[in-house]
């Protein structure tokens, strides 16, 4: 029956497409005038279970876009957890070896493009073995994170503080020469001697530390840099611990054929 509804009201249809102007009117009213009125009820029928069934498969679709949506922020963040974790030492909280040998070749980079003076700076504990053995092993540790955390944090915040291995930390100071180096390790040894860490109600004093400190000559591998810090760093064990030793940094050229060691 031309522009009259075949049928009544839709029950049944996908939520979406309630109350939206009855989109199959045009479509009935143009097979009215052509079909049977059985026919037009069998035909009405497959369009509104065409209907239906786009609806909810339109809903699926959505609903899947939205755990594909989801699933890919949270292994976003899942990888952003792991990267973090890879690059940091769990136990200080500072950044592990991996993060400084990357920021290393940054700097280096830097240094060598903008002419910028860049130090390293090599530290291990003095006898810290004999922490663990008079006070015990987390005891030790405790002595490890009052380093990392209220020692070293007197490094200006561009500086990077890592823990290079088990007592051993490095430093990186861009921008800056081998004096002003020297005076904020200067300050690390005040700090070192000035406060305590505490550990199960006790106040341990801190070990002190002996370091190697390099300025960064240009041209100069990752490798080497990191060697002549290390080279320092004994030579100050060597003289007697609780010093910093400056590896001066000799162009190659002029260095005696066996590397002149220092001590
Ligand atoms: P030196 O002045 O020559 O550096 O003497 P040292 O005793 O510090 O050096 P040594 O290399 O003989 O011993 C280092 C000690 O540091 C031994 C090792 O068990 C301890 N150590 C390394 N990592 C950790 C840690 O994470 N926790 C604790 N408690 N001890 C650690
Ligand atoms: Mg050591
Ligand atoms: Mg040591």
């Amino acid at each position: 029956v031309p522009g009259q509804r075949v049928r009544g009201p839709v029950v049944g249809v996908a939520p979406d497409l309630v109350g939206q102007p009855e989109p199959l009117d045009a479509a009935v009213a143009a097979l009215a005038p052509v079909a049977e009125p059985g026919l037009v009820d069998l035909a009405v029928d497959e369009l509104l279970q065409g209907q239906r069934a786009l609806g909810n498969k339109l809903r699926g679709s959505k609903d899947y876009l939205q755990l594909v949506k989801s699933d890919s922020e949270r292994l976003h963040e899942e990888l952003n957890k792991v990267r973090l974790l890879s690059l940091t030492d769990e136990f200080t909280g500072l950044p592990n070896r991996r993060a400084f040998m990357r920021r290393l070749d940054d700097e280096i980079g830097r240094s060598q493009r903008y002419a910028t003076p860049l130090v390293l700076v090599m530290i291990d504990l003095d006898g810290f073995k004999a922490v663990n053995d008079t006070r015990g092993h987390a005891a030790g540790d405790e002595v490890l994170r009052c380093y990392a955390n209220d020692v070293l944090s007197v490094f200006r915040h561009h500086d990077m503080v890592a823990r290079y291995g088990g007592e051993e930390f490095s430093v990186l100071l861009p921008n800056t020469d081998s004096a002003d180096a020297m005076s904020a390790m200067r300050k690390v040894q005040g700090r070192v001697a000035s406060i305590l860490c505490e550990y199960e109600g006790q106040k341990l004093t801190l070990p002190t530390f002996s370091a190697g400190l390099t300025l960064y000559l240009p041209g100069e591998s990752t490798a080497a840099l990191i060697e002549r810090a290390d080279r320092a760093l004994y030579a100050a064990k060597r003289r007697g611990r609780n010093r910093v030793e400056v590896d001066f940094a000799v162009p190659e050229k002029t260095v005696a054929p066996n590397g002149a060691e220092d001590g």
